[in-house]
């Protein structure tokens, strides 16, 4: 089998590793005579591979035990009112920072249960930087602050966690969680879909403080309300099975390759050499402030656009596709998550360089 290296957002790159166990799996799983999408998720064997996943991600992120784990369906675009219907607890007042394309999202969805203050807006530098914590105008008695610790498009990060005080921190880490060891402690809530890091689309992880559950907006629907799949160990209803099993599979394998520490060192040469090459080049640029750039979405823009046609197709060629940039920003976007092997970066560093030289 040859596989390419695509540089998709997300859905994005799985390990091979988890892909060739799967396959191994798929028909039937471990003598059960059945495979895992035709496994009862109340079965005595899905329930296993479940609390498998969970006892995981619990070890992988040191997740204390006062918070709630929950494997949920309807992607992260769910949790940009799941949140506010969650965590407001009787408050109408809520704090974001808006960062860039998914902070505005979650913003405008809020706004439809709330008092929405915009604390702090990179927008003036088209997102380009992130405002300093010192420079937010956070509101003490609002019910959460929330932020996009990651940017998946303008490929704008967070590198520290910014203080709240007592108000609880909410964050968005959908195309961030699992690239390098967090603090949970420090978070009221952290929601991601899982088709950028942890697996397959169809799954949404929520790790939850238990002490902000149960306090629910008024109307919150059954499936809205995190309580009900807290109580439920996320089995209220059927939960994405098939992609639960593949993001434990996704869990033993970041285990296995030594941790969140290995996998932080390992995305931060990655994409310290990408930048590098970026950088080291006026052929390419990537307009993003030093200090506040991801590791996991790399946007950079060719110094002449016309060649953008050309540089994707001869990349296709070389065996590196979904390089193309969101429709919104243009350019290239090169998304190096936990399951881009250092090679396929290797990869596009050296076609960059030869692109370079046969254009120039
Ligand atoms: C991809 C993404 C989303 C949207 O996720 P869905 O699962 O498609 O709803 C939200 N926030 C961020 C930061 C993302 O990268």
């Amino acid at each position: 089998m040859s596989r390419i290296y695509n540089f998709s957002a997300g859905p994005a790159m799985l390990p091979q590793d988890v892909m060739s166990k799967a396959a191994s799996e798929l028909t039937e799983w471990r003598g059960s005579g059945m495979s895992i999408m035709e496994m009862s998720h109340r079965s005595k064997e899905f329930v296993s591979v479940a609390e498998k996943a969970e006892a995981d991600l619990r070890e992988l992120l040191n997740i204390p035990d006062t918070y709630k784990v929950l494997f949920l369906q309807g992607g992260a675009s769910s949790q940009f009112a799941m949140v506010p219907l969650n965590l407001l607890r009787g408050n109408n007042k809520a704090d974001y920072i808006n960062t860039g394309t998914w902070s505005k999202k979650a913003i405008a969805e809020a706004k439809r249960f709330c008092d929405v203050n915009v604390a702090a807006t990179s927008e003036v530098s088209n997102f380009t930087t992130i405002t300093p914590r010192t420079d937010w105008t956070l509101n003490s008695d609002a019910a959460y602050v929330h932020y996009t610790p990651n940017e998946t498009i303008q490929g704008v990060e967070f590198h520290t966690i910014p203080d709240t005080g007592n108000v609880p921190l909410v964050a968005d880490m959908s195309s961030t969680i699992l690239s390098r060891p967090i603090d949970v402690s420090k978070y009221g809530c952290i929601y991601a879909g899982s088709q950028k890091n942890i697996g397959p689309a169809g799954l949404t992880i929520i790790i939850v403080r238990e002490d902000l559950l149960g306090d629910e907006l008024k109307g919150t629907p059954t499936m809205f309300s995190y309580e009900t799949h807290a109580k439920a160990g996320s089995m209220y209803n059927t939960p994405p099975t098939y992609s639960w099993y593949i993001a434990g599979l996704v869990f033993e394998w970041i285990k296995n390759k030594g941790g969140l520490d290995a996998m932080a060192g390992i995305n931060r040469r990655k994409s310290d050499k990408l930048y590098a090459a970026i950088d080291n080049s006026d052929f390419y640029s990537n307009p993003v402030e030093l200090e506040s750039r991801s590791w996991m979405n790399v946007p950079f823009i060719l110094a002449n656009a016309d060649l953008d046609g050309k540089f994707l197709e001869e990349a296709k060629g070389a065996g590196l596709v979904t390089l193309k940039g969101h429709r919104s920003v243009g350019g290239m976007r090169a998304s190096i998550y936990n399951a881009m092997p250092e090679e396929g970066v290797d990869a596009l560093i050296e076609f960059m360089a030869e692109f370079e030289k046969k254009n120039k």
